[in-house]
């Protein structure tokens, strides 16, 4: 039996507040919403994060996403939405079977940016340019 909380979602083993299904996805409402209608969409199969997920599976994970924000968009008329979808301990992610949270925005809303707005360093940019597009 898995331990995973959210295979044991889609296995309805612990309730949840389904706002999206198909023979693949599951979307429920997040418990620690960051905002107004913050909603997780997760595939019914256990795969840990981005990196161990197959390519297609992310794919297709990411087009349930935009169904969800569409509908979240529709009955919540947010004015925008923010995805995220965090991998790794050092990438946040704090459930491992990967998710993607799908939070509808409004202007002046609780949500900050998490990260601080400066400017890259050009010789650091250049160098990484370099290495990753050899
Ligand atoms: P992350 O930190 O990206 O791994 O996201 C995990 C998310 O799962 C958090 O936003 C939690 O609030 C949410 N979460 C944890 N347990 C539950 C649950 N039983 N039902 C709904 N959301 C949950
Ligand atoms: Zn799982």
């Amino acid at each position: 039996m898995s331990e995973c909380i959210f295979c044991k979602i889609v296995a309805g083993e612990i309730p949840s507040k389904k706002i999206y299904e198909d023979s693949e996805f599951f979307a429920f409402l997040d418990i620690f919403p960051a905002g107004r209608g913050h909603t997780l969409v997760i595939p019914k199969a256990h795969h840990e994060d981005i990196h161990s997920l197959p390519e297609e599976l992310y794919g297709s994970l990411a087009k349930v996403a935009k169904r969800v924000a569409d509908l979240l968009q529709d009955k919540l008329h947010s004015e925008g939405t923010t995805i995220f979808q965090m991998n790794r301990e050092s990438g946040w992610q704090t459930v491992f079977h990967i998710h993607m949270h799908v939070i509808p925005r409004w202007s002046g809303d609780a949500l900050h940016k998490p990260w601080d707005i400066k400017p890259a360093d050009e010789a650091e940019l250049a160098s990484l340019h370099q290495l990753l597009s050899e």
